[in-house]
């Protein structure tokens, strides 16, 4: 064993195998896989081997594309076989909500390079005659589905990895990880201390156990999984001596069950609403190669409506259940990146799929190691994406939660109530007597709408327009025309402060710092200029500026705000999380009621658009930005918790004579879409160039050398490919919710209508080559099915909804640059929920386009 390397990779099951490989392939060969037993020994030796390409983030999606089509290029360089049956598969749909769920998938696939296609039940039968089609209403193909040899797989891998030099050290547990003061690692074993400039977590059922050595809890919790094996069956036979063919995978929504043929029988293993967490504290270290007790009664309610949708299955003797432990996290998708705080420590853990993810996380894993980058837009999977309340109790509960809806629809305005509430302000109780319909927001409790007194305050899930309709048009009529109030403590909040602290963000932030008492909103963008975050800041003094983001986005920006720190303690940072609370006002009586509360002159002069002042609003000492999301006249206000309630009663007793009403998120979500105001993780995110985001006036290229100016200068040079435009859609009683495709009657092929996926950092091809130029910005190849006539797929939407003050269907997205500025009736559809609606690009807001009213 060699005592020093540049990374060790701690755990040898498939995803370790994989970040180990992908490391060596691109370039890093000094590195050693470290496994406490044998590879495969945690929960890859006993896994079904399904793979399939299909996930609710099209971005983790695409990773699993990329997975599928690796496993040839490492049988090849292994010599080892993966035991590949790319069978295709079924997803059947019983209910007309789940066809409606079928459709959005088979919609998003259109411009991700997806071949599905939905289906009849009787076409699904014919592929797979076990089923009594009678149950279903149709059904979703995908040929992109199948599966493999687990442990073979992962020999693959790590046979390939060794090939290219890497070196693995089985039979050896990492006992301890300490890091040295220049930020590398001293990983302490069995056999010995490695001295390692980075460690990975790949520990999978102990990948918590590796984080708290370096005090971090990891949201992940391993659950108890089961499938069965029937004998062999008499009716799979006959239909492979028929047709010459396998059969193809299922999977069963109402039944919460998968199958697939495994030798002469099948397969069947279910995702059980009565499940069960595995060693909820503590993972055994002497764990080993073991299944669990199988519970047939567990899983019986599932087997139940499975005989009954399969009746052939039934009729077969079951030969074995397997049962055994495999890890999730909060909302099924691995936990991937840099852990904030740390240096030079990395996680590929919480992989539940990991022969579908497997290959995806290790590229994306490698390409953020050596290249400082993971070349695709991972967010998706990022381990930043939870927050520290993502303790271990919350996730047991969310685990278990997300585990037992594995195959429920989850509606886009659905909230999932699991380990809430977590985080409250002091106004939650209010919020609560006055009616709101709470969300979850980063683990913050936040109103997204207020019910009607007398009604229950409840969401009725749907795809279409919802009970919520009606009184979000009132929340936004009455901010419009007279003035409201809405919570806002779920933004992201920091100080950056010391005599650094300008020439810090100037080299962070696209846009010009203000000068004191001013404010400017401001994109950062990454060396290969991409969005990666989207601020509001405010010069708070010489040394001190006030800055507001993305709530989620937190520790993501936290890492990156650490990573370009300077070292010599002239900048300090703080995130004031849930120790600053806010609430705005906005409306054309938000100025008199705030004049109502404060000791100083607010008038328009005095406290201009874009103003951040210091004051007392109500006798609370407050920090009041003159800006809102609403883009209306209107004000931030933002206190110690100590002090909301105070304000907020302050407000509302000094907005009764104007006629204050409360409103919520939606509310001011769909006051946005009537600006075109964008909203980070939506329109903006790291597949973008600032210029594609039409964010172009925030972009001072000429201000100084900050990050990515090179490249966004490039951008705006060569012009972006993509333009984010905003639309009107001839919607019926459904309007956007995301993902959607948005067709054009061009008959011209404009090259760019697959979603862009990947950027700068280098990206491989499935046969290993590096994609390079234009092609590794833009994604891959062309996609089939998405010309009809002289109509064509190219673009996508990214969020939308019902703009309630104007009254109009609207949707955000992005098309060709050559298509941007087309006003044109008739050029454009959107399709929702399967059916196409004539769409109009709508260059200026319908809300104030001149933003008068916000100046005033
Ligand atoms: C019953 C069942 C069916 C499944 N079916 C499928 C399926 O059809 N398709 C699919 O894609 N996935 C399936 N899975 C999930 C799949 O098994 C996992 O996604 C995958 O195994 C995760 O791999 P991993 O490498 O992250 O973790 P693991 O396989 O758990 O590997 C972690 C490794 O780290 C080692 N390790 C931990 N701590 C240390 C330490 N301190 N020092 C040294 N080594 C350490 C362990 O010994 C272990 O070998 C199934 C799982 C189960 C249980």
């Amino acid at each position: 064993m060699k005592s020093h390397v540049k990374a060790v990779v701690i755990g040898g099951g498939v995803v370790g195998c994989s970040v180990l490989y992908h490391l060596a392939k691109a370039g890093w060969t000094d590195i050693m896989l470290i496994e406490r037993s044998e590879l495969t020994s945690g929960s890859s030796w006993h896994a079904a081997g399904g793979f399939h390409t299909l996930n609710g983030d099209p971005n983790v999606a695409k990773l699993q594309a990329y997975t599928v089509q690796l496993y040839k290029e490492i049988e090849e360089i292994s010599g080892q076989s993966c035991s590949l049956h790319l069978t295709g598969g079924v997803m059947l749909a019983d209910t007309p909500e789940r066809m409606d769920f079928l459709r959005l998938a088979h919609a998003k696939g259109r411009y991700l390079g997806m071949d599905t296609e939905l289906i009849t039940p009787s076409e699904a039968k014919a592929m797979f005659p076990l089923m009594d089609e009678t149950n279903f209403v149709g059904a979703m193909w995908d040929p992109v589905e199948g599966h493999l040899d687990p442990s073979g797989t992962t020999i693959a891998y790590s046979k390939a990895a060794k090939k290219l030099g890497a070196e693995i050290v089985l039979r050896n547990r990492v006992v301890d990880l300490t890091q040295q003061p220049d930020g590398t690692w001293n990983v302490v074993t069995e056999q010995g201390t490695v001295h390692a400039e980075h460690v990975v977590n790949c520990g999978g059922l102990w990948a918590r156990e590796i984080g708290r050595m370096v005090g971090v809890e990891l949201p992940v919790l391993a659950m108890e999984h089961m499938y069965l094996l029937t004998e062999p069956m008499p009716e799979v036979e006959e239909f492979n001596k028929s047709t010459g063919r396998e059969m193809i995978g299922v999977l069963d929504f109402k039944g919460e069950i998968y199958t697939r043929q495994e030798r002469n029988g099948i397969l069947l293993g279910t995702y059980e609403k009565a499940c069960k967490p595995w060693s909820p504290v503590n993972t055994p270290w002497d764990f080993g190669h073991e299944l669990l007790p199988p519970d047939l009664d567990r899983i019986a309610p599932s087997l139940e409506i499975g005989f009954k949708h399969f009746p052939g299955i039934e009729k077969a003797g079951i030969k074995q259940i397997i049962n055994g432990p495999f890890t999730f996290a909060l909302d099924g998708n691995p936990l991937v990146g840099p852990v904030q705080g740390l240096t030079n420590f990395w996680c590929a853990c919480a992989v539940m799929a990991g022969f579908s993810q497997g290959g995806g996380v290790g590229l994306a894993l490698s390409n953020w190691m050596v290249h400082g980058d993971p070349g695709f837009d991972v967010w998706g999977m990022d381990v930043a994406r939870f927050g520290e309340w993502a303790g271990l109790r919350y996730t047991n509960a969310k685990v278990r939660e997300n585990y037992s809806r594995r195959f429920s629809i989850r509606f886009p305005n659905e909230e999932l109530p699991a380990a809430r509430p977590a985080q409250t302000t002091p106004l939650y109780d209010t919020m609560l007597a006055n009616n709101a319909v709470m969300g979850d927001s980063w683990g913050l409790e936040t109103p997204l709408w207020f019910a009607p007194k007398g009604s229950e305050p409840k969401d009725v899930v749907s795809f279409h327009r919802s009970n919520d309709f009606g009184p979000i048009g009132e929340e936004v009529r009455a901010t419009r025309e007279r003035v409201g109030v809405t919570e806002i403590a779920n933004f992201a909040k920091y100080e950056v402060s010391g005599p650094g602290a300008e020439e810090f963000l100037n080299r962070l932030m696209t846009n010009r710092m203000p000068k004191t008492g001013r404010i400017v909103l401001t994109p950062m963008i990454n060396e290969f200029g991409k969005l990666i975050g989207d601020f509001t800041i405010a010069k708070a003094g010489e040394d001190r500026f006030m800055i507001w983001g993305s709530s989620a986005a937190q520790k993501y920006h936290m890492r990156w705000f650490e990573k370009h720190l300077p070292k010599d303690g002239s900048v300090r940072i703080h995130r004031f999380d849930q120790t600053l609370v806010g609430l705005s006002i906005a409306g054309p009586k938000s100025r008199d009621l705030l004049q109502k509360l404060v000791d100083v002159d607010i008038s328009t002069k005095a406290f201009r658009f874009m103003d951040f002042r210091e004051m007392a609003v109500g006798g609370a000492p407050c920090l009041v930005n003159r800006i809102t999301y609403t883009g209306d006249l209107g004000y931030e206000i933002w206190m110690a918790p100590a002090y909301e309630r105070l304000v907020y009663n302050a407000i509302k007793d000094a907005g009764e004579e104007f006629g204050i009403v409360d409103f919520g998120m939606r509310a001011l979500l769909s006051m946005r879409l009537e600006k075109n105001f964008p909203t980070w993780f939506r329109e903006l995110r790291p597949i973008y160039g600032p210029f594609e985001g039409s964010m172009d006036r925030f972009i001072k290229l000429e201000k100084n050398d900050f990050i990515g100016r090179e490249a966004a200068a490039k951008e705006q040079a060569q012009g972006p490919k993509l333009r984010r435009v905003s639309f009107i859609v001839e919607a019926a009683d459904a309007d956007v919710m995301g993902d959607e495709p948005i067709w054009a009657k061009v008959g011209k092929d404009y090259g760019t209508v697959e979603k862009p996926h990947g950027y700068g950092a280098p990206r491989f091809d499935t046969s290993g080559k590096e994609i390079r130029g234009s092609k590794a910005a833009e994604g891959a190849s062309a996609v089939r099915g998405i010309v009809d006539g002289d109509w064509r797929v190219v673009g996508w939407v990214t969020s939308g909804g019902y703009a309630h003050y104007v009254q109009k269907s609207m949707a955000q997205g992005y098309v060709p640059a050559a298509l941007a500025e087309d006003e044109s009736a008739g050029l454009f559809e959107i399709e929702i929920l399967g059916s196409r609606r004539p769409a109009r690009i709508n260059v200026e807001a319908p809300f104030d386009p001149s933003g008068e009213k916000m100046r005033t």
